[in-house]
């Protein structure tokens, strides 16, 4: 183990060019290869099923969710022979939204990378009809009054009524689709295992991702990161605003939590490799009042952010209106490049350097003088190099970073380690770099004090 002192002289990080390593070709010839078009294609073809509800016919062959979720499946398989394609299938019992037991089918296409740990791209399939005026009356309901009933447990509700889901999520469906296909076609072979999944039950409560995520966390499954996409192919307002060229991403806190060194990656990727287009951080875990299936994964402690278009239009949302030119697909392939971007340097890169010991302590001091940074951390499987980063602690992105050779320890002597945030990500061979893992304090919580009886 090497160990340096080295004075601590802090650079401004524009200065350093930080986080921009010279862009990995084969990534850049990856995001090329998205298609506006072929996004386009699978859409119309996702809208054609007329709707995809939950609870809707399972028989026809051509509308409803049973013929949607078949359609789904072997456009995945035809798309390219490298994916392991497959309905992941819960008997879910009537519960919530869910008015009756219903056998529920997320589609799911994993590309085996060299290492188990996984990276998710997913969306959801399904699609809702909540009756006249869509999101738009629940939006424009007066505030104070008491709650109508759910829409969705109005028992005369016909679950095969148009809904059409051309945005939501027919955009993230798409894009989780176009993406399988770009990547496991690619040629590349990453580090990490690739799972596309296109989830059912989400309007009825997020419903496919929980049973999935209960059924890999009892399994230790080990996720590295989540990539939600849902509505994300519409780029002009219900109130006039447009906006082609940015897409939120919401990531839950607290500040240094895995979601939001999440967000902050994806960020730096979209400014290395899709410039033209921005990603606008937003720190909470989603709209208000609105959900997806990212937070059945950050329920468990995965790391995991949500897209969502920068203007949504609520009039079309949870409609008939939901339809193919609600969608601009020039902008929804501008949020698949960044995805891709993002995912590709994720799945090339190591993973995160562990920065907790087993007794879940930070591995952070003040040796040797009492005064200095003293930062270690466990060794990264490929890692070659480190990269560490710090800040003012009353900021939230890095403002300051430090490439270090293959060791295991580092110190800066005579920086406050009270006054700063530190982080470290691991650097494979061709430059590409984990997220980075903060020395933050784990959550914990005392034993209860012991009162005299
Ligand atoms: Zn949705």
């Amino acid at each position: 183990m090497k160990l340096l002192l080295v004075l601590s002289v802090a650079v401004p990080l524009a200065a350093q060019n930080v986080g921009r390593p010279d862009a990995d070709p084969r990534i850049e010839k990856l995001v090329a290869a998205v298609s506006e078009e072929r996004l386009r294609q699978l859409d119309e073809r996702l809208t054609s099923f007329v709707t995809r509800h939950t609870l809707s016919d399972t028989t026809s062959p051509v509308r409803g969710i049973g013929a949607a979720r078949q359609w789904i499946l072997d456009e995945l398989k035809r798309s390219s022979s490298k994916l392991q394609v497959s309905f992941d299938i819960y008997r879910v019992a009537a519960q919530g939204r869910i008015t009756r037991d219903v056998e529920l089918r997320n589609v799911m296409a994993v590309l085996p990378g060299r290492t188990p740990r996984r990276i998710y791209v997913t969306s959801h399939y399904d699609t809702v009809n909540i009756g006249p005026g869509g999101q738009i009356a629940v939006n424009t309901r007066p505030a104070g009054q008491a709650a109508p009933a759910d829409p969705q447990l109005n028992a005369n509700q016909d679950y095969n009524a148009a809904s059409p889901g051309a945005n939501d999520d027919g955009s993230g469906t798409a894009l989780t689709m176009e993406l399988a296909r770009v990547f496991a076609e690619s040629g590349i072979e990453f580090d990490a295992t690739l799972v596309f999944v296109c989830w059912a039950g989400e309007e009825q409560g997020l419903v496919g991702s929980r049973a999935h995520v209960q059924k890999i966390a009892s399994e230790h499954v080990l996720v590295e990161a989540v990539f939600n996409n849902d509505i994300v192919g519409n780029s002009h307002s219900g109130n006039g605003a447009i906006d082609t060229k940015s897409v939120r991403v919401y990531a839950e806190g607290p500040e240094d939590s895995t979601s939001r060194s999440l967000a902050r990656y994806i960020q730096r990727m979209a400014t290395i490799h899709v410039p033209a287009h921005q990603v606008q951080l937003m720190a909470r875990n989603d709209r208000f009042g609105r959900g997806s299936d990212h937070s059945s994964f950050n329920q468990y402690g995965y790391p995991a952010v949500v897209f969502r278009e920068s203007n949504e239009n609520f009039s079309k949302q949870h409609s008939a209106n939901d339809t193919l030119d609600g969608v601009d697909f020039k902008y929804l392939a501008q949020n698949a490049r960044i995805n891709a971007a993002s995912v590709a340097a994720l799945a090339l890169a190591p993973p995160a350097p562990k920065v907790v010991n087993e007794r879940n302590q930070v591995m952070i001091g003040r040796q040797p003088s009492g005064y200095d940074a003293n930062l270690r951390w466990n060794s990264s499987p490929g890692a070659v190099a480190y990269r560490i980063y710090w800040r003012d602690t009353w900021t939230n992105d890095w403002q300051h970073q430090q490439l270090v050779g293959n060791m295991t320890e580092y110190i800066f002597g005579n920086l406050s380690i009270d006054d700063h945030v530190f982080g470290v990500a691991a650097v494979g061979p061709d430059g590409n770099e984990s997220l980075v893992s903060a020395y933050v304090t784990p959550i914990r919580r005392d034993p209860e004090v012991k009162l005299v009886k």
